[in-house]
């Protein structure tokens, strides 16, 4: 999500009755809210065409908007925000991001003050997904874990590798492996998608008595966006992918320009390096 890439459609200050709060009084009398939203999109088809189905209508997100937080009732604001954002993303045609300033005027906090407000940017991702199968029927299990992601919701599959036949890794003798990669747009974060991976990786009976063993479905996330990220759960970019040639080859079919955010080469690079090395 580079939202420097995009254009912008602003809408400010839309008055919302609604019901949102901590305290029920607020929940039951309602009050005032007031919303503002930058709409990141690419407007450049309707500056050319002049039609308004090429651009995001301004009028159907203010009432959407409006819609929502008024049949919808959270304690806070983070979460009417939060919640807001999805399902704009998931309706709206042409919305790349959304940045949604929602404010509470006079909140009710014993002093006087202007207005508080929450203010999140939420978009959509582009992340690679890296698949591999050694047991049963290989191509089943790739093949299934695809159709799940096109299933989930807030995620886009745009690309599928071939799979590829490679020899196991690691020195357990086993099966040999069917490995294929995939291009995902996704409003997910990563945490959330490494969650979604599980939960796939589960419903495909995942068995793991040996590291490094056979694996119904292993699914690891090679890349999101340029982020880099190390936490105790998750390293992005993947911590192997640039040292595996059965990861680099199929990341080659269908993003050989892609580059490692950290070792700044490009697939195609990488791939050479490994290719040489042997
Ligand atoms: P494995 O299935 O053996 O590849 O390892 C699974 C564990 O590796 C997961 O439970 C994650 O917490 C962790 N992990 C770290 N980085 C990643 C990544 N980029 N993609 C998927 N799993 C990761």
């Amino acid at each position: 999500m580079n939202l420097e890439a995009f254009d912008k459609i602003k809408i400010e200050n839309l008055v919302v009755f609604a019901n949102h709060g901590v305290y029920p009084e607020e929940n039951v009398l309602g009050q005032k809210f007031l919303l503002s939203a930058v709409l990141y999109t690419d407007t450049r088809p309707a500056g050319k065409s002049d039609e308004l189905a090429a651009s995001i209508d301004y009028g159907s997100v203010s009432h959407a908007a409006a819609k929502y937080l008024q049949d919808n009732t959270f304690r806070l604001l983070e979460a009417a925000a939060e919640g807001l954002a999805k399902e704009l993303l998931l309706t709206i045609p042409h919305l790349e991001a959304v940045t949604l300033e929602l404010k509470k005027p006079w909140a009710p906090v014993g002093l006087p003050l202007e207005t508080v407000s929450v203010e999140i940017t939420r978009g959509y991702h582009e992340a690679y997904i890296a698949l591999g199968s050694n047991m049963g029927d290989r191509k089943a299990y790739l093949d299934g874990a695809v159709q799940a992601l096109k299933r989930s919701q807030g995620c886009l599959v745009k690309r599928v590798s071939d799979y590829l036949v490679t020899a196991p890794y690691g020195g357990v003798e086993q099966e040999d492996f069917l490995n294929g990669v995939l291009c995902l747009r996704t409003i997910l974060s990563p945490d959330e998608l490494l969650k979604l991976l599980h939960t796939i990786e589960q419903d495909a009976k995942r068995e793991r008595l040996i590291h490094w063993g056979p694996r119904t479905l292993d699914l690891d996330i090679l890349l999101y966006d340029d982020q880099v990220l190390e936490t105790e759960e998750l390293t992005i970019p993947h911590v192997e992918m640039h040292k595996r040639d059965f990861v680099l080859r199929p990341l080659a079919q269908i993003a050989p320009y892609k580059r490692h955010p950290v070792l700044e080469k490009t697939v195609l690079q990488l791939l050479e390096e490994v290719e040489k090395t042997g």
